[in-house]
């Protein structure tokens, strides 16, 4: 049987909706950005969570993940950038077709974070443009996606800055962390191995309760 859903459920089946092409172009790109995950280092860990089950990218409409620069139009850094790595990086950004989008995804990749070393990339803003800046080392998932959504604001509103030559300038957006830091240090309790009744077959010890 077929169940009606979403704009279906809503209006009548042989409605007509009239729009504007440039909303229609703008809503299919913001529902459908493909990352490329240029992930170098412990950032790409929590990029792949974002994409898992508990946070799940794919509400966002961004979980197709491609590691072809030519299928994709979201540059995720995630992670530190080597000198020697610089220039893939460089070849990957210019192989994406337009409009693209990049997220700088934690401090080693906007500012090399505690890399302070002539290795390091001292931020990937100084040789790609980056459009958003997510904090953190690393950003939790829920930061990423903050990160993501941002651009799909720009893109729905139509709103991508252009120097006089028509050439797109990066967005620059810098994110607040959007939570609070635990007092450290953290208590700790100890639990402390109970009778030899309290073990399973397998030899574990199940917690007493007292
Ligand atoms: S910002 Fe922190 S978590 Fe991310 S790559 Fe650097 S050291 Fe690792």
């Amino acid at each position: 049987m077929h169940i009606p859903m979403g704009l279906e459920a809503a209006l009548p089946t042989d409605s007509v909706v009239t729009t504007q092409l440039n909303r229609v172009i703008n809503w299919a790109r913001r529902s459908s950005v493909w990352p490329l995950p240029f992930a170098t280092a412990c950032c790409g860990i929590e990029l792949m969570a974002t994409a898992c089950s508990r946070f799940d990218l794919a509400r966002f409409g961004a979980e197709v993940m491609r590691f072809s620069p030519r299928q994709a139009d979201l540059l995720i850094v995630a992670g530190r950038v080597s000198v020697k790595t610089l220039p893939v990086l460089q070849r990957i950004y210019m192989q994406m077709a337009e409009p693209k989008w990049v997220i700088s995804m934690g401090a080693c990749a906007s500012t090399g974070g505690v890399f302070d070393t002539y290795a390091v990339v001292q931020g990937v803003d100084q040789y790609i443009p980056v459009d958003v800046y997510v904090p953190g080392c690393p950003p939790r998932p829920e930061m990423l996606i903050e990160g993501i959504m941002a651009i799909q604001r720009i893109i729905d509103e139509d709103n991508i800055p252009r120097d006089p030559t028509g050439k797109r300038l990066p967005l620059n957006i810098a994110l607040t962390p959007n939570y609070e830091v635990r007092p450290q240090p953290v208590p700790l309790g100890i639990q402390l191995p109970g009778p030899a009744t309290n073990r399973t077959a397998s030899g574990l010890v199940v917690p007493s309760r007292v």
